[in-house]
């Protein structure tokens, strides 16, 4: 099928966005975006350099007073048009994202796009409800509030898996809270970020709100982070790409909001809807072709349905329609790129000295082999403590794993340094209900994996970071609370002095 989106037309100017223009990089150095389910190049760009942080960090400070003084209905307002401009532009980003993810036209069209554009109305109307206690004579003397305000210059960096909603998920709080941003977005998905920010300005949002670098992590990126203007950094990414990010970023005092890796438990308990639990597994495992942080990657199942768990995961897994991207009936396209192809197939093939590849455990042939594609795959009887079952892979692997009580299935799901997402599957809400409070992740699904939604945070426990993206939530991260304490009584020799002076 003929791809869609002309990328070197659209960015012909350059694959940068600063104060609403586009413009080339200066670091001397090419990428080349490769559309991963051909090997065709798609679009070669100069990576940003530091001199390219540096202006898109001043369009930021410059946009920041203006910005920052309107009011939430007027941010609101123009956060509704950049939500109607989204819209009308669904079908150009849906295009740009399956050309440079690999994803299946239907996922980037009925759920990265739509999920975008909800953010968007969500967040407009957020924009008007910062929260906070009170007004209140509290001390008797004086009224105090809290003034919620925004930070400054954001800075953020993005993965490249969902590389629209990660825009989304790092601008539209930000903004709405009245900050200004610049985005590093993944080096190997620029297109849609840089789509996203020209449809802020044309939604009236004012230059230099919105700014995007493309640039590589260890330079443009590792400039961000450390930039003194530069207020606070939201990245989300690997948990070892994390740690460097706030290494540098406590070098200067920043706000560090951090959304890092995951490694997923699915706990399947013996009283569960196998047919529910089989389909919930092998969707939540694939999606996105398992390049998600909230994917299934470990099913735990309780002995008496662990043969026929396994058996059913693995004839789903083989119905399975691997494909050309923009085919419509494509449910799974290849993954981002070669070199995550073969990280991918490295895991698995380690895996075989220890563990059973029930299904998949390889890359296609035919047409599908010059894309970076690979099969579904399942293992089987690999220990708890084996790098397949305590690594994230981010491919379309899951591990299936039995246990005997409830205890040991809620000892295992917990048994990893992630603490992203999770679910328990069972008919009894009992068993649901202790399994929601002992698992310690930042969402735990109840008989369902993946759905997320604009209203709810997202974030996660312990070696997946800290801070929540979307839902209210998100303004805590964005936003400094300031208490006011203004004296009411107009006495000039006040009460509490006589703990300073000896005679009032
Ligand atoms: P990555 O950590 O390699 O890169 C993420 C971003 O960081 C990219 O933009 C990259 O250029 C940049 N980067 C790399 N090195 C850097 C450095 N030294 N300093 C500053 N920036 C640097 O991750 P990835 O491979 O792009 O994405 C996959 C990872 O993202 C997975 O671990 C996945 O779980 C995680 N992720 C997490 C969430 C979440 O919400 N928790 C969502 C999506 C993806």
């Amino acid at each position: 099928m003929s791809n869609p989106f002309q990328a070197r037309e659209r960015f012909a100017d350059g694959a940068h966005y600063i104060a609403g223009q586009l413009r080339p990089g200066t670091s001397g150095r090419q990428h080349t975006v490769v559309d991963p389910a051909t090997g065709d190049s798609v679009y070669t760009y100069e990576l940003a350099g530091t001199a390219d942080v540096d202006d898109a960090v001043a369009a930021a400070a410059r946009a920041f007073p203006q910005w920052s003084d309107a009011t939430p209905g007027e941010r609101s307002d123009a956060m509704h048009r950049f939500a109607t401009v989204l819209t009308a532009q669904a079908e150009d980003l849906a295009r740009a994202e399956s050309l440079q993810c690999g994803k299946p036209i239907k996922l980037s069209t009925e759920f990265d796009v739509p999920g975008t554009v909800d953010n968007a109305a969500f967040f407009a109307g957020a924009a008007r409800r910062l929260d906070g206690v009170a007004a209140g004579e509290y001390s008797g003397d004086h009224t105090s509030y809290v003034r919620r305000e925004p930070i400054g210059v954001i800075g953020s960096i993005a993965p490249w898996n969902y590389p629209l909603q990660m825009a989304a998920w790092k601008v539209l709080p930000a903004i709405a809270a009245g900050n200004t941003i610049v985005l590093k977005p993944a080096e190997l998905t620029p297109l849609t970020s840089l789509m996203f920010a020209q449809a802020a300005t044309e939604a009236g949002i004012p230059d230099g709100v919105v700014n995007i670098v493309s640039g590589a992590g260890r330079d443009a990126g590792e400039h961000l982070v450390g930039h003194p203007a530069v207020a606070m950094t939201s990245f989300t990414g690997s948990t070892a790409v994390g740690r460097r990010v706030a290494e540098i970023a406590t070098g200067t005092v920043k706000r560090l909001h951090l959304e890092l890796g995951g490694k997923a438990p699915f706990v399947v308990f013996d009283d569960a809807d196998l047919e529910a639990a089989v389909h919930g597994a092998v969707a939540g495992a694939l999606i996105n072709t398992g390049q998600d942080c909230t994917a299934a990657t470990r099913a735990y199942v309780q002995r008496p349905l662990y043969d026929a768990f396994v058996s059913g995961v693995a004839d789903l897994m083989s119905t399975v329609r691997l494909g050309d991207p923009f085919d419509p009936a494509t449910d799974l396209g290849p993954l981002v790129s070669y070199a995550q192809r073969d990280r991918v197939a490295g895991f698995v093939d380690r895996a075989r000295a220890y563990a059973t590849v029930v299904t998949g455990g390889e890359a296609p042939g035919g047409e599908l082999a010059r894309g970076a594609y690979y099969r579904p795959t399942l293992v089987t009887d690999a220990d708890q403590g084996s790098e397949i079952v305590q690594s994230e892979i981010f491919g379309p692997v899951l591990v299936v794993l039995p246990f005997d009580s409830d205890d040991d299935g809620l000892a295992l799901a917990n048994d990893t340094p992630y603490g992203l997402a999770a679910s328990a599957w069972s008919r009894d809400v009992y068993r649901t209900g202790r399994a929601t409070r002992e698992i310690r992740a930042g969402c735990v699904w109840v008989n369902d994996h993946i759905p997320i939604i604009s209203e709810m945070p997202h974030g996660g426990y312990r070696a997946s970071g800290y801070g929540k993206d979307m839902s209210a939530y998100s303004f805590e991260e964005y936003t400094q609370i300031k208490h006011v304490m203004q004296d009411i009584k107009g006495v000039a020799r006040k009460d509490w002095h006589r703990t300073v002076f000896a005679d009032r």
